[in-house]
């Protein structure tokens, strides 16, 4: 046992006497360890770490520190600030672990790249490239020829452009084909979309005035002919991606409204949100519209993320007429959106997966989609029992749902199992914290009072990391 200066741990006298024994701050700059640390950070910094750390020993100290941790620490200090200088610099963006299920999270980051793109990224990346080089002349050319060939291959017929993620490429169409004049949405379509994306605030920016039309529920394709006027520049039409409205419900179809558009002579422009290529179907889940469907339907420019059921990078992809597609490529703020060749090199990569008819089976959010259920159960048996003792833990595997998410396919629910964890001296919120302490963070979510882990959306290569976490609780 650990002798104390006095019972009571925190009596003033105890800690008074304990405080003589922290050097003082001249004395620890002085030692040679912190001089080194001090051409590295600079001897600001240095100070500024070593004075919270002394601070933070003094605090713990009153807290009830016995004079042999108190010593221990003293002798650790030079490394302790060492740690600290290196903490306070290393990058803020890191990996995490998302145990959620939810396999499109928009706040963990979307799409994890396939092994491809990655690749791809770490090749491009090194080096110079033919950018905007065109190899035959040797002449300037542009980076918009890089992944348009690969659109066209899997949507022939049709031209593509893409921008910096959906937002901007909405933008940059509504600026292209509505810049001071009208365009009209219904009611029902004026979504935000997490991150307080509002579309009325994008199609403003763009210069466009909002015409809404019908009602919240109900919008027919004759309301918005009545409003076609001289100033109406486009008609959009938003996938509510985030969001469904049930019951009594009626809207224009696509069909409807691309016609109109083209009886009218205006632009109509499809916001998509999800980009799912393939259909759902397969995957036993509620059937989405495909990019391929909303172009056949007729609508001028179809626009889609790169980072949702794509399962690429960051990018907004606009496909749909050649003269409507170069219309924007034209436009001044095509510039301002553009992407950058790393982006360019995920993106060929995740498309090549799917002109080559490989998607499924090479890009993680199509895999984890499609994990069954049955699977995902087998993982977690084999995890539990990895685990071995886990002390007070309780683990056990209940059956719940995985879901799409990053609005894409709202309904859709994936029957999944996962591994619930609770601590019976332990809240689960208080579990979930420490997850998330852990490096690397561990995301997890709560149902009832326990902690859930599902493992379809926890990459293989993560078990170990995940292990570690859960051993560390
Ligand atoms: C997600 C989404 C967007 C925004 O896409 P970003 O690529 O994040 O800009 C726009 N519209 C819809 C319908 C969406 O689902």
């Amino acid at each position: 046992m650990s002798k104390r200066l006095s019972t009571t741990s925190s009596s003033p006298d105890r800690s008074k006497a304990l405080f003589r024994r922290v050097p003082s701050i001249e004395r620890i700059l002085s030692r040679p360890a912190l001089h080194s640390l001090a051409n590295t950070f600079g001897r600001q910094a240095v100070t500024d770490a070593t004075r919270t750390l002394c601070a933070e020993l003094k605090r713990a100290v009153t807290e009830g520190l016995t004079e042999e941790e108190l010593e221990e620490r003293i002798r650790a200090l030079d490394e302790a600030v060492g740690e600290k200088l290196r903490e306070e610099i290393r990058a803020s963006l890191r990996p995490a672990i998302n145990a959620t299920g939810i396999i499109v999270h928009t706040n963990l980051g979307r799409a994890p790249l396939s092994d491809r793109a990655v690749d791809a990224i770490s090749e491009i990346a090194r080096g110079y490239t033919n950018l905007e080089l065109d190899l035959e002349t040797g002449k300037r050319g542009s980076r918009h020829q890089h992944a348009s060939h690969l659109l066209s291959r899997l949507f022939p017929g049709k031209s593509a452009l893409v921008v910096n993620n959906a937002a901007a490429a909405i933008m940059l169409s509504l600026n292209t084909f509505a810049a001071g004049k009208e365009v009209i949405i219904s009611r029902g379509e004026l979504v935000e979309i997490g991150g307080s994306f509002r579309v009325p605030d994008i199609l403003e920016r763009s210069g466009a005035r909002l015409r809404e039309v019908g009602t919240t529920n109900k919008t027919r394709i004759a309301d918005y002919e009545q409003v076609i006027g001289t100033e109406t520049g486009v008609l959009l039409r938003v996938h509510p991606s985030n969001f469904r409205i049930v019951g009594f419900t009626e809207s224009a179809s696509t069909e409807e409204l691309a016609e109109l558009g083209r009886e009218r002579g205006l632009t109509v422009i499809e916001d998509f949100g999800s980009g799912n290529l393939l259909s759902l179907a397969p995957f036993s889940l509620p059937h989405e519209p495909t990019v391929a469907e909303s172009l056949a339907s007729g609508v001028h420019i179809s626009i889609f993320s790169g980072d949702k059921l794509l399962g690429g990078p960051q990018a907004g992809i606009l496909v749909g007429d050649h003269a409507a597609i170069e219309t924007c490529r034209k436009n001044p703020m095509a510039r301002a959106l553009r992407i950058d060749k790393l982006t360019y090199a995920a993106l060929e990569a995740t498309l090549l997966s799917f002109v080559e008819g490989k998607a499924t089976r090479e890009i993680p959010v199509l895999r984890m989609l499609s994990a069954p259920q049955s699977e995902i159960r087998e993982r977690s048996e084999r995890f539990i029992a990895s685990l071995g003792d886990t002390g007070q833990l309780e683990l056990a595997i209940e059956a719940t749902t995985s879901r799409i998410g990053g609005g894409a396919a709202v309904d859709a629910e994936i029957a999944t199992y996962a591994i619930s964890i609770v601590d019976p001296s332990t809240p689960a919120q208080k579990i979930v914290t420490a997850l998330r302490a852990h490096r690397p963070p561990v995301i997890a979510r709560i149902r009832d009072g326990r902690v859930l882990i599902d493992l379809r959306t926890v990459a293989e290569q993560d078990e170990p990391s995940l292990r570690t976490a859960i051993a560390a609780l």
